[in-house]
């Protein structure tokens, strides 16, 4: 590996908060003092005792709140984040054939998880390249469609939406989009997520916001006696889900850490504060993109670019790599481009936990390392 240049930011250029990582990403540092604060009273206590079942209705009622859920949803939580969830849903969830959309690394791995499922019949998976999005396609064999509100990996954003005349149920992958992205209760079955993304928690859990459409298809599935991994049953998550419980062992930190961060939000002002402070971050982020010389949003397309995950190609000029090098050395984290995209990218999240003051001192701190280094 090539030398980091030895190149410093000058401290009035610095952002209070450097990390920009799109996943794990920036945790309130309020919420971390708060958590140690609860001392002796809740880190290594069972989690079948109240003090913490409160400490979970409290996440699930401030996610109910936050996102306005109808009454009749649930908000069902589990062990291993998202990537678990795919597994589950294949057991527990489709019924025999899932549409995919594929545009990016996370929405492609579900549906290679599907794939690989062999009770289930081979999915329709539509692709597009990468910075653009597919569209859905309806169709009588699909009892489950399934994309992400936000391809964490190319910056692409797909609102969420029922494909026009199909049966099947819509479940959205929204863990880097979930707390930043509008979107409306109607128009899909289940919205599904991991909170250490715009959640600002940590990894571990996955949240899934299921209509009754969706918990029916839980129980229907669960009642056709298929054989189910027991850590994989959506129907035993469910049940626990309603007690305030997870089927096994949380790590309570996440659960702690996801609460805190979904009452901030609800007192700013929920979904609408959060969703517009996104806007206005990637308004400025693109704005500085499209103006630099060296630099262009890697979506072409302005209604597909991410509002809480922005992409941004470099010219050849200057290596975005080094660039990402010279401003983790100097305290900015977690700008590197999605590796396996092979771009010459940085990659920034904007999820609602950063200051937008941050976000303009970061395109100052670029700046200033590309004013060095071409
Ligand atoms: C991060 C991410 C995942 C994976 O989440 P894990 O909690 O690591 O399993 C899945 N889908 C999307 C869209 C993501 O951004």
């Amino acid at each position: 590996m090539s030398e980091t240049p030895n190149i410093t930011i000058p401290a009035d250029l610095l952002p209070a908060d450097g990390r920009f990582g799109s996943g794990p990403s920036k945790v309130r540092v309020e919420a971390l003092d708060d958590l140690a604060a609860t001392g002796t009273s809740f880190m290594g206590t069972s989690h079948r005792k109240p003090t913490v079942k409160n400490i979970v209705a409290r996440m699930q009622d401030g996610m109910r709140e936050f996102f306005s859920l109808p009454d009749d949803w649930e908000v069902i939580i589990g062990n291993g984040g998202a990537t678990l969830l795919w597994d589950a849903l294949s057991f527990g969830f489709i019924n025999d054939r899932a549409q995919h959309l594929s545009f990016g690394e996370f929405s492609s791995k579900f549906a290679t998880c599907t794939t690989a499922a062999p009770h289930l019949s081979d999915p329709m998976v539509i692709e597009s390249e990468m910075g653009a999005r597919p569209e859905m396609v309806a169709d009588a064999s699909i009892d489950v469609y399934a994309y992400p509100h936000n391809e964490t990996s190319t910056g692409v954003f797909m609102p969420v939406q029922r494909p026009e005349g199909a049966s099947g149920l819509v479940a959205v992958d929204a863990t880097s989009a979930a707390g930043g992205l509008r979107w409306d209760p109607a128009d899909c079955d289940m919205y599904y997520f991991a909170p250490q993304k715009c959640f600002a928690g940590d990894g571990g859990l996955f949240l899934a916001l299921s209509n009754p459409a969706a918990v029916e298809r839980i129980e229907s599935v669960k009642a056709s006696g298929r054989w189910i991994p027991a850590g994989l049953d959506l129907g035993t998550a469910l049940d626990n889900s309603r007690k305030n419980q997870t089927y096994n062992t949380p790590a309570l930190a996440t659960i702690y850490l996801t609460m805190h961060a979904t009452e901030w939000m609800n007192e700013q002002g929920g979904l609408e504060w959060a969703a517009a402070r996104c806007d206005a971050k990637a308004a400025q982020l693109y704005g500085w993109a499209e103006a630099h010389e060296l630099a262009e949003p890697f979506v072409t397309n302005p209604d597909h670019r991410s509002h809480v995950v922005a992409t941004i190609d470099f010219d050849e000029a200057v290596s975005a790599d080094t660039i990402a090098e010279v401003l983790s050395a100097n305290g900015i984290v977690g700008t590197d481009g999605y590796r396996k995209l092979g771009r010459n990218q940085l990659r920034l999240s904007l999820f609602p936990a950063i200051d937008p003051e941050d976000t303009v001192a970061l395109t100052q701190c670029i700046d200033y390392v590309v004013g060095e280094l071409v």
